[in-house]
């Protein structure tokens, strides 16, 4: 086996394609060379389509996570209130940014598996009027749901004049996302899931109505203060150091999903979530979401104990050098989650579920040889 060819199939980080590997090993520039700020002005400019937006879109050296705390830094005060929409840890961890700066969170929370829904959203706001923002996660990685983002967005539109602020980070690049036509405020990610590149680049777009906000607002953090963004934005800066090799990575990753385009890009993650899911199915391996919901980027199964997740993952490392990520909080230990987004095709889904096959017969699990990859296959040809 060769130890350096770990296939990793987790949701984020994702591998990285070599011909962006490539790019961010280039000689270091000065960040405020004119090289430099041509590079970052443009880059920033061709990231807006993956948002579907015509606002500036912003880049921060930061994980995901520091785009969720500059959603909410920017946008509320102390005493504030918030609604949270939470199908899974990620949604929890907007409530606990929000509280961590003294912010006011109202938790909507689904059981695992299942998606935040408009109805839902409409009670909670009739019951909660004076929350300023209401903040949700778009695919929720930790269960594999994709809670319907355009339709809540209608929803709380309808029913509210708060700031709909929504966390894309293990989606975006890889799915729809219509942030204006929506009506979606901010839409926030980060550049280690479908962006295919390591950890480090925050990414966030406010609408006008949230510019509105954000300008009239205290920033309630130095360092995560969108004003500063804005005005370096214009000079074609950053107002601290940029990620400059990362830059130069995400430059060239525009340049492969264009070449490919996003409505290429986004049936291609469909279709490798359906045969996932196909090979699932025809496994008997439980599946978290349901189909309605199910994300295009990491699928979430649940074997209910009839075999040990753990034991399979740790064949699947063992013997084939093929990483897929466990729970999350209280289902750690209890479920598997297979990541298929960003440098994944369908041929690489045939590849780890075929190595998944083999692991649970040596885990003792009783399964068919091949069953899975042959629903998977069905899947793949019926599209082609
Ligand atoms: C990965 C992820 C994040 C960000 O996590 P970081 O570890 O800070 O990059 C946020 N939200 C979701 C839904 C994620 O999947």
């Amino acid at each position: 086996m060769f130890t350096d060819k770990l296939i990793l199939r987790i949701p984020g980080p994702t591998p990285i394609p070599p011909r962006v590997q490539l790019a961010m090993s280039q000689p270091m520039i000065g960040h405020r060379s004119g090289k430099f700020s041509a590079l970052f002005a443009r880059t920033a400019e061709r990231l807006k389509p993956y948002f579907g937006t015509t606002q500036d879109v912003y880049i921060l050296a930061g994980s995901g996570t520091s785009a969720l705390e500059t959603g909410v830094v920017n946008t509320l005060q102390p005493g504030d209130e918030a609604a949270v929409l939470i199908s899974g840890a990620f949604g929890e961890r907007f409530a606990k940014i929000c509280e961590r700066y003294g912010v006011i969170a109202h938790r909507l929370e689904v059981p695992w598996g299942e998606a935040v829904t408009p109805e839902l959203v409409e009670a909670f706001l009739k019951e909660k009027p004076q929350v300023k923002a209401v903040f949700a996660t778009y695919c929720e990685t930790s269960t594999g749901v994709q809670n319907p983002i355009a339709e809540l967005a209608k929803t709380i539109r309808t029913h509210s004049d708060a700031l709909f602020i929504v966390d894309a980070v293990s989606c975006l690049g890889a799915v729809a996302c219509e942030m204006d036509a929506w009506g979606v405020d901010i839409v926030v990610t980060g550049s280690q899931k479908a962006f295919m590149l390591p950890t480090g680049l925050a990414f966030l777009a406010a609408s006008e109505r949230a510019w509105k906000v954000i300008e009239a607002n205290k920033p309630l953090a130095f360092y995560l203060d969108l004003k500063a963004y804005r005005k370096s934005l214009a000079d074609q800066t950053t107002p601290y150091t940029p990620a400059v090799s990362l830059i130069f990575g995400l430059a060239e990753v525009l340049d492969i999903l264009d070449e490919e385009g996003l409505p290429a890009i986004i049936k291609r993650h469909e279709l490798m979530r359906d045969m996932t899911r196909a090979a699932m199915r025809a496994l008997n391996v439980n599946l978290m979401a349901e189909d309605a919901y199910a994300a295009a980027t990491v699928t979430s199964c649940d074997p209910q104990g009839a075999f040990d997740a753990e034991a399979l993952r740790k064949v699947l490392t063992k013997q084939y050098n093929i990483t897929i990520a466990g729970g999350q909080q209280h289902m750690k230990g209890k479920i598997f989650r297979i990541g298929h987004m960003g440098y994944c095709e369908p041929l690489d889904v045939l590849q780890v579920i075929s190595a998944i096959e083999m692991s649970l017969h040596q885990i003792g699990a009783p399964v068919e040889l091949g069953a899975g990859v042959k629903a998977a296959q069905e899947v793949l040809i019926a599209h082609v």
